[in-house]
């Protein structure tokens, strides 16, 4: 693009350890494989003319990312993350403020498990203490953590599952009604991946279609789109898991998405490198597919929703 706004992938991953960031047991996780290394991203972006991504990076590979970061500080940016469970104590607050403070990252990701999903990882769901943040996120107790978010004036990212789309907006305009001037990601949009059949047990099929295919928002997802919040798109990534695409078979989402939220509040995002097929085809594949697919949004628009508004919500 011949704009000077720049190019942003606001959703990718890199996942090399490499031994000058290993210090202590914890820092390695020889099961742990989210993505390939940055000379593979730096690589692929390069080919597609991406200026920059946004890493979105685990407790474990906080130092790797502080590294690239402080090598490439034109080419990454990163969203940090801690152990959800340390918060809203007086450690996890400490913890947070590192990861912008000495880790320099420009966000920070607040991904408290269901406790289902506690369980199947063989973590007590009790660790994340009374009431449960999954579900209750909102409630004075954690005030503190979203208090000392709104000032380190840099975005919360937010996971949208399937078990909490019809609660997430509401709990977080209670939590933007407390902070005002708090800064909001919906990680993954308000549209989590479709999952056919449902699996058993303990996910609720909440999901943003009806029978017709229509979408349905959640409820409090037009009051949420006048607020500080930003939201994820990713489209073209469902049909290489084999998946069903989250914006239906015409992305009727991806239109009702932009129409609610509009280009300034849209930002696109790959998952790149951490994909089953991380090569260029595929890469080009999600670049393009708003521009071949969606005549309805501008030059403009486009210039937005492909690095324009991760720069404005990231501070890039
Ligand atoms: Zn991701």
């Amino acid at each position: 693009m011949s704009s000077s706004i720049k190019v942003v992938d606001s959703h990718s991953h890199i996942s090399q350890v490499e031994s000058q960031d290993i210090e202590t047991l914890d820092d390695y996780n020889q099961q742990f494989k989210y993505g390939m290394g940055y000379q593979d991203n730096l690589n692929l972006m390069d080919q597609l003319g991406i200026d920059m991504q946004v890493l979105h990076c685990s407790g474990y590979l906080g130092k790797y990312h502080k590294r690239v970061l402080k090598e490439y500080p034109d080419r990454f940016a990163a969203i940090g993350k801690i152990d959800e469970r340390l918060l809203p104590g007086e450690e996890g607050l400490e913890a947070l403020k590192a990861q912008v403070d000495e880790f320099g990252f420009h966000g920070i990701y607040y991904d408290p498990w269901h406790p289902e999903n506690a369980k199947a990882q063989g973590a007590d769901p009790a660790e994340w203490g009374s009431p449960h943040p999954f579900f209750h996120f909102d409630d004075k107790r954690f005030d503190p953590q979203w208090k000392l978010i709104e000032e380190l004036k840099v975005p919360v990212a937010i996971t949208v599952y399937n078990d909490n789309l019809e609660i997430i907006c509401p709990m977080l305009l209670n939590v933007i009604d407390k902070f005002p001037n708090i800064v909001i990601v919906l990680m993954h949009g308000l549209a989590p991946p479709l999952t056919a059949p449902i699996p058993p047990g303990n996910f609720t099929s909440s999901q943003i279609f009806d029978s017709k295919g229509n979408v349905q928002l959640p409820p409090g997802a037009i009051e949420i789109a006048k607020r500080n919040v930003y939201h994820e798109i990713m489209p073209g990534m469902d049909g290489l898991r084999s998946q069903p695409s989250r914006y239906g078979e015409n992305d009727q989402a991806i239109k009702v998405f932009y129409d609610t939220f509009g280009p300034d509040k849209l930002m696109w995002g790959s998952e790149f490198t951490s994909i089953q097929l991380p090569i260029l085809k595929q890469y080009k594949y999600q670049f393009d597919y708003m521009k071949e697919r969606c005549d309805y949004m501008t030059t403009s628009d486009l210039e937005m929703i492909m690095g324009g508004t991760a720069c404005k919500a990231y501070n890039l």
